[in-house]
């Protein structure tokens, strides 16, 4: 199984982070991602073992983390693999302690990230395999989305004839912050 833990928004955020990639797609080209693909990736596993899922899903359930904000501000684009992305143009600790927390279970479950040595980068895939020609700038500042991140979850991703196939295995929620 190839997996990922991941931030899912709900739709309205995804609606939003929608419009974001139209209007993004208007100008540069390209084929917005779908709605329902949307999401931030805390940590990529690649291919893991069936066996190995219940010790994920355990080493996850370990990870304390409050529940956070996540002001999704601006639109950059990495040249290297022509992909559109959007994210917060400053960093936000709250989201790097989960990602943290997250990567250290796993690697204490015996799962390290795929990529354990590289730095996180935060983002939201827009639009892949931008067409060559008008290149984006590398920041675009776009309309806050505000974003609520009040849990993670476990992802499946699975290459069919339409694109990649998200599959929710398993939520984790955050502690609610008090008021
Ligand atoms: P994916 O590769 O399974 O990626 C799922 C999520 O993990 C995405 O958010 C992706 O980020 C992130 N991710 C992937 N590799 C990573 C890495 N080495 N380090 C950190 N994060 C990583 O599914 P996908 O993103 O839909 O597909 C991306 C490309 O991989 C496509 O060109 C697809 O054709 C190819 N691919 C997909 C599969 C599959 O089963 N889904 C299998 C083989 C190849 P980004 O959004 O930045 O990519």
């Amino acid at each position: 199984m190839r997996l990922f833990f991941s931030l899912w928004p709900s739709e309205e955020v995804a609606a939003r982070l929608g419009e974001i990639a139209a209007t993004q797609a208007e100008q540069f080209g390209g084929k917005p991602s779908r709605l329902e693909t949307l999401h931030l990736t805390l940590v990529f596993l690649g291919e893991v073992a069936n066996e190995t899922l219940p010790r994920l899903i355990e080493a996850a359930r370990t990870v304390r983390a409050s529940a956070f904000e996540l002001d999704i501000d601006h639109v950059g684009y990495w040249s290297h693999n022509r992909l559109l992305w959007a994210g917060s143009s400053t960093p936000n600790p709250a989201l790097a302690a989960l990602q943290e927390k997250l990567a250290g279970a796993l690697s204490e479950a015996g799962a390290a990230p795929f990529d354990a040595g590289r730095p996180f980068a935060p983002h939201v895939t827009l639009i892949r395999k931008l067409p060559k020609g008008r290149v984006p700038p590398a920041h675009i500042p776009v309309e806050p989305v505000r974003w609520t991140a009040s849990g993670f979850v476990l992802v499946r991703s699975e290459l069919s004839t339409s694109g990649s196939t998200y599959r929710p295995l398993a939520g984790f929620p955050l502690l609610p912050v008090a008021e």
